[in-house]
């Protein structure tokens, strides 16, 4: 095994999965170089309120150098970053929102993306999340229509209204009740956060946190 690995580190060298820098072993804390990088929040810059969910915590600006393995992790076949990802949002959940919901919920991916791509990068994110935080999620929510990807719209509104009634829950009486904790990848306007929160809270839960590990500067 240990022989496969060298094998499989020398044609693929481990590079920081935050900030794409070599690195001399495979690791999934941020390196040396991120820790003193310009793209994490400040606790200020951590929590930005809602409207359909009370707050949504977040971890780092989507920002270079990260913006790029973060992308790398969504749209080319990285479904691995979200290891690295998700023990440094749960870090975040842990500060920000401590007794705040009763389970962990994500925004889905369609079936035809789902299919495309081979994996919902915001499962595997919360996924890992939840493991950090000791606990495990569960899918709440489910996404009816395909539609175009978000970031492929400048306008806020047309933002929102291409996630209009766009998710549904399937199971209501996991609902009920409930304080959610809903996860996305990368928050830009809210739009898609607000939707998926919307949405439980139609079918019956009784108060929605959110939390995304990117954040997108307000001038783009
Ligand atoms: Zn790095």
């Amino acid at each position: 095994m240990a022989i496969w690995d060298s094998i499989l580190d020398i044609l693929f060298p481990p590079r920081c999965k935050f900030c794409g820098s070599l690195l001399d072993k495979s690791s999934l804390d941020p390196c040396r170089k991120c820790e003193k990088a310009d793209f994490w929040l400040t606790p200020v810059q951590a929590v930005v309120l809602g409207t359909e969910y009370s707050r949504c915590v977040c971890a780092a600006w989507y920002r270079e150098p990260l913006r790029t393995e973060v992308s790398r992790f969504k749209f080319q076949n990285h479904p691995d970053h979200a290891k690295a990802y998700g023990p440094v949002l749960a870090k975040q959940i842990r500060f920000f929102l401590p007794g705040a919901y009763d389970c962990i919920t994500w925004v889905p991916v369609s079936e035809g993306t789902l299919k495309k791509r081979g994996y919902d990068q915001a499962q595997l994110l919360v996924e890992e999340t939840a493991k950090a935080l000791g606990t495990q999620a569960v899918s709440l929510l489910k996404k009816t229509k395909d539609t175009p990807a978000q970031s492929s719209l400048a306008d806020g509104r047309k933002r929102d209204k291409n996630v209009a009634g766009v998710y549904a829950v399937p199971d209501p009486s996991l609902v009920k009740g409930q304080r959610v904790l809903i996860i996305d990848d990368i928050r830009t306007t809210g739009a898609t956060l607000e939707e998926a929160a919307r949405t439980l809270r139609k079918a019956g839960a009784s108060q929605v946190v959110a939390a995304a590990f990117c954040r997108t500067p307000r001038n783009g």
